[in-house]
């Protein structure tokens, strides 16, 4: 067990008589470490653990524990921990050139050749690049491109944006008001005004009765009703993930998106998709879009595209609102200090030649996705929590029920997720809950033997989340 940056930052004055490497990281990080998404009073009651080290689909805490990671760090870190070529474009930016920014008549060759590198795998005309740091800034930079360009066009009334109930679009305000969380938006408004949001096309959890089929065209229905609600004068773009993500990976029927597309065409409304989680090859093509058969105006990634290594994020915008930019827009007023960052850039291509080099997508598509698939329905879809199991290529989504034959979900949502979690964690494996729908997304490399160990983790989980819901009585 290597824990030598730890050991390094952690210095005889930060730590406290008697306490190891574990407990004085936790102490700080009680004292003065407000986490993200966190119930930080019941953190600091538990201890947070402490991560060191990673290597392929593995890391390793501060206590020695080996662990398996099934959500590839938060759904990014594709080509999985420890890889030479990410590091060594990093180190080599980093001495050559830490940092310059792109404003005022200035590039840099990272940035520009990443540009062209993630025009080489966008889909159609989604040609032209805008650098950002995170998902939830590349999702604000496409709500004010998308509502610029409107004006541009000379129709400045365009700026509803529709999306959908129970989607993460992140956690700005913009990314909030946009994505369709109700506990986030109890927190921190008011929001956005000119935001709408229809329902999600979750067919296992609210199908209505419905064929897959059916309920996938009732669902994007839904769009053109609002849209003639609203009136399709005053609606700018409809904007969603092709897979929902962290509303519980929830495949649309097929059809739904076909059907969204047709209804954008027939009364002229953008169509963006948010491919921050989908996007680099997590569901067996470069972009969700692909897989699903969706060809947006605008497109927002990130999480994937330095594999996690440096915070990055882009929007891929396609002629058409593109052309308006530049011909008609003079300056625009928008970007980050580090908007196409040398060093994340630099990353970011190597994560992409990677990928290229290794025919990662390919792996996803023909053998490790279907591998993948194919074993969790053969190990989980008879356990007795199990309702349901959906996905593509390497992510998936499980609904824990009450009774699977009845299809009846647990009367209190999120406290089998909980201690379905609770095990996961235990046990060395990460899994994250959803409600009661447990998430898996694990890093692209993973290989099959990886795969075996990872349902079999899953499984062990399962079995002992089934004996606590029924000790409990959930
Ligand atoms: C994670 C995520 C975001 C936000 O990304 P951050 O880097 O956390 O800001 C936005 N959209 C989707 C679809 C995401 O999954």
């Amino acid at each position: 067990m290597s824990a030598s940056v730890a050991n390094q930052i952690i210095t005889p004055a930060t730590t406290e008589p008697g306490h190891n490497l574990t407990t004085s990281v936790q102490q700080i990080d009680a004292r003065h470490h407000l986490h993200p998404f966190t119930d930080t009073a019941a953190l600091n009651r538990r201890g947070a653990r402490v991560m060191v080290r990673g290597e392929g689909v593995y890391l390793w805490d501060s206590e020695g524990n080996k662990i398996l990671d099934g959500m590839a760090g938060l759904w990014c870190v594709n080509l999985g921990y420890g890889r030479r070529e990410l590091i060594d474009a990093a180190k080599t930016q980093l001495e050559e050139l830490p940092y310059y920014n792109n404003f005022f008549q200035t590039t840099t060759a990272p940035a520009a050749v990443l540009a062209q590198e993630i025009a080489s795998v966008t889909p159609g005309d989604l040609n032209h690049i805008f650098f950002a740091n995170s998902g939830s800034e590349a999702v604000d930079t496409l709500m004010r491109m998308i509502r610029h360009y409107w004006t541009l066009e000379g129709q400045p009334q365009k700026t509803l944006l529709i999306s959908r109930d129970n989607a993460y679009h992140g956690s700005t305000i913009g990314g909030t008001s946009l994505g369709g969380m109700t506990p986030m938006h109890r927190q921190g408004g008011p929001f956005l005004p000119d935001i709408e949001h229809i329902r999600q096309p979750y067919w296992y959890g609210e199908g209505d009765g419905l064929s897959e089929a059916e309920f996938g065209l009732k669902a994007a229905a839904a769009l053109e009703e609002r849209i003639l609600q609203l009136g399709p004068e005053r609606v700018a773009a409809f904007v969603g993930e092709p897979i929902q993500g962290a509303g519980g990976v929830i495949m649309p029927p097929a059809g739904y998106w076909q059907e969204i597309q047709r209804i954008c065409r027939k009364y002229d409304i953008l169509l963006a998709a948010d491919e921050v989680i989908c996007g680099f090859g997590r569901t067996g093509s470069w972009f969700g879009s692909q897989t699903l058969g969706i060809e947006p105006d605008l497109m927002s990634m990130a999480k994937g595209l330095s594999s996690g290594y440096m915070p990055i994020s882009a929007v891929a915008v396609g002629d058409r609102v593109a052309s308006s930019l530049i011909e008609k827009g003079g300056e625009f007023y928008h970007g980050f200090t580090y908007s196409g960052h040398p060093v994340a850039a630099a990353v970011a291509i190597a994560n992409i030649r990677t990928m290229k080099q290794e025919k990662i997508v390919e792996y996803v598509a023909d053998d490790i996705g279907p591998y993948f698939q194919q074993r969790l329905r053969q190990i989980l879809a008879e356990h007795p929590l199990v309702g349901h199991i959906e996905g593509i290529g390497l992510i998936a989504g499980i609904a824990l029920v009450k009774d699977r034959a009845r299809r009846t979900f647990f009367a209190e949502t999120g406290a089998a997720g909980q201690i379905c979690r609770d095990h996961c964690f235990e046990n060395n494996l990460i899994m994250r809950a959803v409600g009661d729908r447990m998430v898996l997304s694990p890093p692209l490399i993973i290989s099959r033997d990886e795969v075996d160990e990872l349902c079999q983790k899953v499984r062990t989980c399962f079995d002992l989340t089934l004996k606590s819901v029924r000790e409990q009585g959930l």
